[in-house]
């Protein structure tokens, strides 16, 4: 076995939102960093959200008003770090029978509108939907309200190039297997291609749907906090209408799902909510689910979806914090920060929202300042992520079709989206499409996937096609097995 040793402040396990925002706030707070990730970043429950960066309208008829709040700050703090991940979407609310008593919907959304500041989001109005749109002719009017639509894996992704800007060393496939407790901190093996063993002053579990596991593996007694795992699922099915706005139909069991258009060619359609006991690396949608989505769709819109006609689903956990008697829907969303300083430092983390990443990532590293009295103060509200220190997305867009015209539109338009500025730092200094190298289909050139691997932690084809990016969407067999190809050979080259 081949192990080496090394010394840092933080370890923080788990390469989700939550462990990502984590490090870039404590590396740039000036702490020494590692990030160890047992998969990919983002493969846990954060590649499997709805993509919306919202204060949680739903969550309003729960009273819960401080993280509804919150969240809506968040909306605007993050929107401004990361324009080219996040941007204004306009959400209709149909209304049918069952529906919600309309002046109380009335009431809430003034109370979305009104509850934080607004800079980049509009405020809520009530609609008339017009005779050609494209829900059932049976629903006349409703409501529209603005809430954000992210990219939730690059948002991951940026964390971790934020935290290594700052310093931080990130680990992908490696997990953390074992965590003892020395005298000066812990010490935990990491099992990546190697073994290892680190020291750490202290330790962050930001393991999400696995954090009990990990608390599980280290020399402590105090007890777990008991978590309730929900499932939640979605289908991808082709554009179902025309138009950029998303729709939230509700459900005579009261729950809502959101229907938002995706990648030019598709309708996103979730969530779903179910009890989940099962092997958390195997989280699938049931038959039963799509079923659910597809009666929902049926309802609401002229156009029918069938089975055969989803292109995609996907599932992921929500690791939500026990409350007795309450039903999945009722459940907090809201986050809780555990540090147990016996018999070292240890800050767990339960629950918690893509939207409220970085408020919790700032909260965790105020807590740690008792161990590391030379913290810096917190810095990440002002601060732009990676590729987002630009203000508007148009402008980008035309000074790059400016200079670049031979990357054409279309290319152009989706690195933007991805990488906002950071696609200067895989343009390098091309001048064209033939400079970018092989072409592996779908404008994706050698370039931007040695770019993936070298600066964004991208090992196999999965991790580019399904995370860096969403081409997984449009790749064939042959074209994934050609790229994987590749990247066997550039990794074995290494
Ligand atoms: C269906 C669904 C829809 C959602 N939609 C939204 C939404 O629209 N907006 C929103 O704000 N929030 C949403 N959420 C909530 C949000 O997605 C989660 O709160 C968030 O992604 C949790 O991030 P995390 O970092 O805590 O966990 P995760 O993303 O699960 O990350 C934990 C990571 O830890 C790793 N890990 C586990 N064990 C080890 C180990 N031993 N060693 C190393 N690594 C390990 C895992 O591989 C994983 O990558 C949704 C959640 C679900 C389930």
């Amino acid at each position: 076995m081949n192990e080496s040793q090394q010394d840092y402040d933080l370890l923080i396990i788990g390469g989700g939102i939550n462990g990502a925002g984590i490090a870039a706030d404590a590396a740039g707070r000036g702490l020494k960093v590692l990030l160890c990730e047992k998969s990919d970043l983002a493969s846990g429950t954060s590649w499997a959200s709805t993509k919306l960066i919202h204060g949680g309208l739903r969550y309003l008829e729960n009273y819960e008003f401080r993280l509804v709040r919150k969240s809506l700050q968040e909306r605007e703090i993050l929107t401004a770090a990361a324009p080219h991940l996040i941007r204004p979407l306009a959400i209709q609310i149909p209304q049918l029978p069952h529906s919600r008593n309309a002046m109380l919907l009335r009431a809430g959304l003034f109370l979305y509108d009104n509850l934080a500041r607004r800079k980049l989001y509009k405020s809520s109005s009530s609609i008339r939907f017009a005779p050609d749109n494209p829900l059932n002719p049976a629903i006349r009017h409703g409501f529209q309200y603005w809430d954000g639509a992210a990219d939730d894996t690059r948002l991951v992704v940026v964390n971790a190039l934020q935290a290594a800007r700052h310093g931080a060393s990130v680990m992908t496939r490696t997990e953390c297997v074992n965590l003892e407790a020395g005298p000066d901190g812990w010490r935990a093996t990491l099992q990546g291609k190697q073994r290892i063993t680190v020291n750490s002053r202290a330790v962050v579990n930001a393991a999400g749907p696995w954090v009990n596991k990990i608390l599980g593996r280290t020399s402590r007694e105090q007890a777990v906090l008991p978590m309730r795992l929900v499932k939640g699922s979605h289908i991808v099915v082709p554009r179902l209408y025309e138009g950029e706005q998303a729709y939230l139909l509700q459900h005579v069991d009261g729950r809502v799902i959101f229907v938002i258009p995706y990648l030019n060619k598709f309708t996103l359609i979730g969530t779903t909510e179910e009890e989940f006991s099962g092997d958390l690396d195997q989280v699938k949608i049931s038959t039963a689910e799509i079923s659910y989505l597809i009666a929902m769709i049926n309802l609401y819109f002229r156009k029918s979806v069938l089975h055969s006609e989803v292109v995609n689903s996907f599932a992921g956990v929500r690791p939500l914090i026990e409350e007795e008697g309450e039903s999945a829907t009722r459940v907090s969303r809201d986050y809780w920060l555990d540090l147990e300083s016996m018999p070292q430092p240890l800050l767990t983390i339960y629950g918690g929202k893509l939207t409220t990443y970085r408020l919790l990532a700032e909260e965790a590293v105020d807590m740690l300042a008792t161990i590391f009295p030379a913290l810096r103060p917190a810095w990440t509200r002002q601060a732009k992520l990676p590729g987002g220190d630009f203000d508007i997305v148009e402008n980008l867009f035309q000074e790059m079709v400016q200079r670049h015209a031979w990357l054409g539109a279309e290319l152009i338009g989706r690195w933007l989206r991805s990488y906002g500025t950071l696609s200067y730092d895989i343009l390098q200094s091309a001048t064209s499409l033939a400079e970018l190298g092989q072409h592996f289909g779908h404008n994706l050139y050698q370039q931007e996937v040695d770019y993936l691997c070298q600066q964004e932690w991208a090992r196999v084809a999965e991790d580019i096609l399904w995370r860096r990016s969403k081409l997984g969407y449009f790749f064939s067999a042959a074209e994934t097995a050609t790229l994987s190809r590749y990247l066997q050979q550039t990794q074995q080259s290494v």
